[in-house]
Order: C-alpha cells, then structure tokens, then sequence
C-alpha cells in the first residue's frame, strides 16, 4: 500500500519489509537512521521492544508499544487511530459510545486507548480474564484526568449481557484468523441484536467467520483492511507530512489479499 501511494504521488521512494531477529532491535533502528531512512513500521513481536529505541509520543506510552518511528527517531502508534477512523468512515461517532471489545492483547491494548481518548465506553471481555483486568486497570492509571471514556474487564463467558449494552462489537483476538483459528468465531447471528455494528479486525481471510455471522444477522460490518490502510495511512502521513492517498492504498491491500485469499483457498481445495 505504501509503494502504491508513494507511485501516486510521485514520491521517489520504496517501501520494504526486513526480517528483524528481536534481539536486534536496537541495531536496525540505529541503523536505518544511519542510512536516511525516511520512516520506518514495526510490527509483531517488536513493537514493545522498538518503545525503548525511539522517542516515544503520549499515546505509544500509554499503550506500551510503537509501530511508527521517523527519520527523526520519534515513535507513535497508530493502530488504536486506524481502528477509530474505520469507526467513523462507517459513520460512528466514538465519543459516547458502548464498545465491546474481545482480546486483550496488543492489538486490543491499542484500540482500547485510543477508544477511552476519545470518549468510548470500552467493555473489555477476553478468554484469559486476568488478562483483560490487568489490561483495564492499565487503561484506567493511564485515565486519570484526562476525562476519558470508562473501562471494565470481564471474561467471555458475560458475553450475552455485554452484547446487550455495546452498539459495537470489535474482535480484536486471532479467532477466525487464516492459519491460526480458522472458520472459528466467538460470536453467533443469533446472539447478535439489531443495530449492533460489527467489526472484525483480522484482514486474513477477508470475510472471517465472524463477519459472515453478522451478514447473516442483516448487520453492518467492517472489515480488517479498514483498519490496516487507516493505521498505514495515517504512518504515511508522519513521514511524508502529505495527505495520503487512502482509496488507492485501500485498493492495493484488497487486491493483494484476494490473490492471497485465493492462493490459500486453492492450497486447501
Ligand atoms: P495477541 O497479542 O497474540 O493477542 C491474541 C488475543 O487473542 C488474546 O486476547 C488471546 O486471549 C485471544 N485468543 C487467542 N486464541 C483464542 C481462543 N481460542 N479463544 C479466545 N481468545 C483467543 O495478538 P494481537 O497482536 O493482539 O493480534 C490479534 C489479531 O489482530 C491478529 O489476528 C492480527 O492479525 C490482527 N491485527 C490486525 C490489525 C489490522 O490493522 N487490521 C492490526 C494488528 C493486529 P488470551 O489472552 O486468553 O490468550
């Protein structure tokens, strides 16, 4: 998405995925910045340990983690502002707003700051109960006076009650994922009520399990790739500082991964 914005534009520049042994964090950090590099992506595994090679903005400290770092060495976290503007491209306002939230793992930690920043109500449920606690208790320390949104934890066994109070459900955990847990949801149509939107942030496959459940049920959905091309778009925009071209990095994702969804659906045929 990034090389495709980059041709858009006219940007003489390339964007390339390296292979980073975790213990070498700090080296290709350094290193990158040695070399001019004009920003950079982290991803899983790396996004905690890369916290304490940059110059870390109030969010990425709030939530632990970066995925952004600049020429200038300052590092953000945008996966919690991709998750939100997915939200309010389908016409949300977060603000006021019950979200219920399933995972609480890094990519739950992320959209849950930024929903409680911006005013959601955020209902955290997730298998490992301790888990959510730890991650709401983390949430409301970082809260304090910033008039932000409440935070609870639960476990996904409340599942029922917790969907009667959301107006949006957000999976954030690896259920339904290609590879991992596939065809696999933690939520039914049937325990689903009218007007609830759905939100699966898993990309691959494109229709995850979850998601199919919810057409089924009549509901609006969003998908995974909604929030992979706002968290990309919005690293492109700090290193760039120039408006990124979203419906065309939104293209090259999805087509992208339909020849993947393809390639996967042929291997398994
Ligand atoms: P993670 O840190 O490993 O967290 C995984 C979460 O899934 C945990 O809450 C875990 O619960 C839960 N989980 C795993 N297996 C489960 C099961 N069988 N039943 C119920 N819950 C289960 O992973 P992550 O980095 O947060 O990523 C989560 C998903 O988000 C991945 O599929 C990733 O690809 C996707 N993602 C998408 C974007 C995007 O831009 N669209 C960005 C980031 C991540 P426990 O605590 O009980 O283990």
């Amino acid at each position: 998405m990034h090389n495709a914005a980059f041709n858009a534009l006219g940007i003489d520049a390339a964007y390339y995925a390296f292979d980073v042994d975790k213990k070498r964090v700090e080296k290709a950090i350094r290193g990158a910045q040695a070399l001019g590099f004009g920003g950079l992506n982290i991803t899983f595994p790396l996004k905690e340990a890369a916290l304490h090679h940059c110059n870390p903005d109030a969010m990425s400290k709030r939530i632990g983690a970066v995925n952004t770092i600049d020429r200038r060495g300052e590092g953000y976290n945008t996966d919690g502002i991709g998750a939100v503007r997915a939200l309010e491209e389908a016409g949300l306002t977060v603000k006021g707003t019950t979200v219920l939230l399933l995972g609480a793992g890094g990519a739950a930690k992320a959209i849950a700051a930024q929903l409680l920043v911006d005013g959601a109500r955020v209902l955290i449920a997730n298998r490992t109960a301790s888990r959510s606690l730890i991650l709401a208790r983390q949430m409301t320390e970082a809260n304090i006076d910033c008039g932000c949104g409440d935070v609870e934890a639960h476990s996904l066994v409340e599942i029922d009650r917790l969907l009667s109070e959301a107006s949006v459900l957000i999976n954030a955990t690896t259920v339904g994922m290609r590879g991992i847990l596939d065809g696999q949801t933690l939520v039914r149509s049937h325990q689903m009520h009218s007007g609830l939107v759905v939100f699966d942030i898993i990309y691959h496959p494109l229709e995850t399990p979850l998601l199919r459940e919810a057409r089924a049920a009549g509901l609006q959905t969003i998908d995974g790739v909604k929030m992979l091309v706002n968290q990309g778009a919005a690293s492109f925009a700090l290193w760039t500082a120039t408006e990124p071209p979203v419906h065309i990095m939104e293209a090259a994702v999805r087509e992208t991964l339909l020849r993947a969804n393809s390639a996967a659906n042929e291997d398994q045929g």
